[in-house]
């Protein structure tokens, strides 16, 4: 930790606002292509909710446990090579419906066992087939429901991947759910149980981001961004106005916009509600390329790039969501 009087004496080239999975990671690519990087977090330590905490001997993660492996060729790009293993399918349970009440079914058992009939487990196998090859981008407007509603006739089959689905995303409202986000993460595949939990993530890069010379200043909470790169101020909760080029936010969409000074318009606000479900569809698409740019309407421009999450620019202001 610097004192508060250095670090808003200079004026910094990007602050990136969060130091969870996304800031830390980001500040460690920006330090490296040798720019002054200011990393603020509002918690006590990095980590955000990748973090995770001893309890009773044993390291609980608080949020995350599954790393998806797509994931790993960007963490080892900034020099973090996680280790761990891949849960078996075998261990998975689902429950079936029984008059004396609920009842743990392995995996296995459930497919091959009299649970389900042949069809129902013909058009299981066919669904998981056919969703390796489904072009997600034409789903993106699709709820999950209504999705699954046209591939499975069996209310029993879609519940058993709607099972599947509330795991790998952890959301229940399949009404609500983009099909074609849901459908890119499940083709995303095989996820890696993280040894150690999240923490040894959190650490590593935090080791990378200071030997990078990033300056990571817990405690600190923004309140405001104001101004137009490259003349920006953010502004924190005990009032300390910190210089920068550029500001990055790794918060949601709502939480970044909340902080512009001044707010944004409402026909700009709905704007940006928009690009954020354009965000959700690029997220997935990135995971499959390693770095993406896309022009969306003249003046703003997007660039992606798997756990960089994503940044906007436009005249006014820069962001990251
Ligand atoms: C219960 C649970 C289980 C999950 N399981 C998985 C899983 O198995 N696999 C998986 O890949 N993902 C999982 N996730 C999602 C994963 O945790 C997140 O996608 C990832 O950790 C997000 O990282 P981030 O850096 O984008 O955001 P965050 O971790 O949310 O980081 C944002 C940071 O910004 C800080 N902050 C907020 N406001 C301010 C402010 N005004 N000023 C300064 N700092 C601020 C916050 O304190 C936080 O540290 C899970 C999430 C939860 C909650």
């Amino acid at each position: 930790m610097q004192k508060m009087s250095n670090i808003s004496e200079m004026k910094w080239d990007v602050i990136i606002i969060g130091a969870g999975i996304a800031g830390l990671t980001a500040s460690v690519y920006l330090a490296r292509a040798g720019r002054k990087v200011l990393l603020l977090e509002r918690a006590e330590e990095p980590g955000g909710r990748a973090a995770s905490k001893n309890i009773a001997d044993a390291w609980v993660n608080l949020g995350p446990h599954a790393l998806y492996k797509s994931a790993c060729g960007i963490l080892q790009e900034v020099g973090v090579t996680p280790t761990g293993a891949t849960p078996k399918p075998n261990s998975l349970l689902v429950y079936k419906k029984t008059k004396g009440g609920d009842v743990a079914l392995p995996l296995f058992q459930f497919l091959l066992g009299s649970f389900l009939k042949w069809s129902e487990k013909t058009q299981l196998i066919r669904f998981y087939a056919q969703m390796q090859k489904e072009d997600t981008s034409i789903l993106q407007n699709i709820s999950l429901q209504k999705y699954l509603e046209t591939r499975l006739p069996s209310p029993r089959v879609r519940n058993a991947v709607l099972a599947l689905v509330r795991t790998s995303t952890y959301c229940s409202a399949p009404d609500l759910l983009s099909a074609g986000a849901v459908i890119a993460q499940l083709q995303n595949g095989q996820v890696l149980y993280v040894d150690g939990g999240w923490r040894t993530l959190v650490e590593a890069l935090k080791e990378q981001a200071l030997a990078a010379g990033v300056t990571i200043q817990c405690g600190c909470s923004a309140r405001t961004i104001a101004g137009s790169e490259p003349e920006m101020i953010v502004s924190l909760k005990d009032g300390t106005l910190l210089k920068t080029h550029y500001v990055l936010s790794t918060l949601g969409p709502k939480e970044s916009l909340a902080l512009l000074d001044p707010a944004l318009q409402p026909e700009e606000a709905a704007m940006f509600e928009r690009l954020a479900w354009i965000w959700l569809w690029l997220k997935c698409q990135s995971l499959k390329q390693p770095s993406l740019w896309v022009p969306i309407i003249p003046g703003i421009s997007l660039i992606i790039r798997p756990s960089l999450n994503l940044v906007i620019t436009r005249n006014k202001w820069s962001c990251m969501l």
